[in-house]
């Protein structure tokens, strides 16, 4: 039962990612995601069912098109074997979060659970790669993301009767937004220009509105941990000058550091307070 639901979680997940390539390519070129079908874009061959199989199709094809023999680029099969990994750590989280026996509102509640985090690291894989190749984080993602926090909340407040869930989603999302636009308007200060943008700010809305005030805080530092170390190395290897730091993308951080929280949360606290002992 553990395999089958294993498997299936890793295959839903590299199918929906396989779709969310076609969104991270066409979505910021102002393209209609749903047709033209599949083509390659050297040749105009268009692309079978069996030849859009995630991964396997790409392993099989050696990455490159059935017909002009084009290179398919490895980005394709990155992203859904990531959907497909990210889908299983989900279900592993969830299931764990599962208490022995649990009852029928326990159940509804984690089955939702589970829905909206595969939803959330659908959105987060889609708003990294469209912030990473054209700096700009989509709406669908961030606003989207705010409104399934809150959903959420409310949601969980119906199953068990309390107004703490949706209240917790609420102060998380004030929270997330405020703290960032007090950062985004500190770092403008500080360096006369525009520190990051506004999708950052609704990013960590929706961080704050899916996991509360404390995920934000652990995000933040986490991204930011994350964010210095790579803009470090990054400097250090290609010689770039300090003023091109502030133009790698924030939102592909923010989604690390919030993975990081969701899946090694607690392990992460009981390290930082260990550091200090
Ligand atoms: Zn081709």
């Amino acid at each position: 039962m553990v395999l089958i639901l294993s498997v299936f979680s890793f295959g839903l997940g590299a199918c929906i990612a396989s779709f969310l390539n076609v969104v991270i390519w066409r979505v910021p070129r102002g393209e209609s995601i749903v047709s033209p079908p599949s083509h390659c874009p050297k040749c105009g061959a268009p692309i079978r069912w069996w030849q859009n199989v995630p991964i396997v199709s790409w392993l099989a094809l050696r990455g490159k098109c059935a017909r002009c023999r084009a290179p398919i680029s490895p980005r394709y099969v990155l992203v859904e074997t990531l959907g497909g990994c990210l889908f299983l750590a989900v279900l592993r989280m969830v299931a764990a979060a599962l208490p022995q026996s649990p009852d029928v509102s326990m159940l509804l509640s984690h089955a939702v659970f589970a829905f909206v985090m595969w939803t959330w690291v659908s959105l987060m894989i889609v708003g990294s790669f469209i912030d990473y190749d054209h700096k700009l984080l989509p709406d669908f993602v961030t606003v989207g993301g705010m409104v399934l926090g809150v959903a959420h909340g409310a949601f969980q407040s119906a199953v068990f009767h309390s107004v703490f869930h949706v209240l917790y989603s609420v102060a998380g999302l004030a929270f997330g937004f405020g703290l960032l636009w007090l950062v985004r308007f500190l770092g403008s200060k500080a360096f006369r220009r525009e520190a990051m943008g506004m999708g950052d700010v609704f990013l960590m809305g929706a961080v704050g509105a899916l996991f509360g005030p404390v995920a934000v805080l652990a995000t933040l530092v986490l991204s930011s941990v994350v964010g210095s170390v790579v803009g470090v190395a990054m400097i250090l290897l290609s010689k770039t000058r300090l003023g091109s730091f502030a133009e790698i993308p924030y939102g592909p951080y923010i989604c690390l550091g919030c993975l990081a929280w969701m899946f090694y949360g607690p392990e992460l606290v009981s390290m930082y307070i260990g550091l200090f002992k």
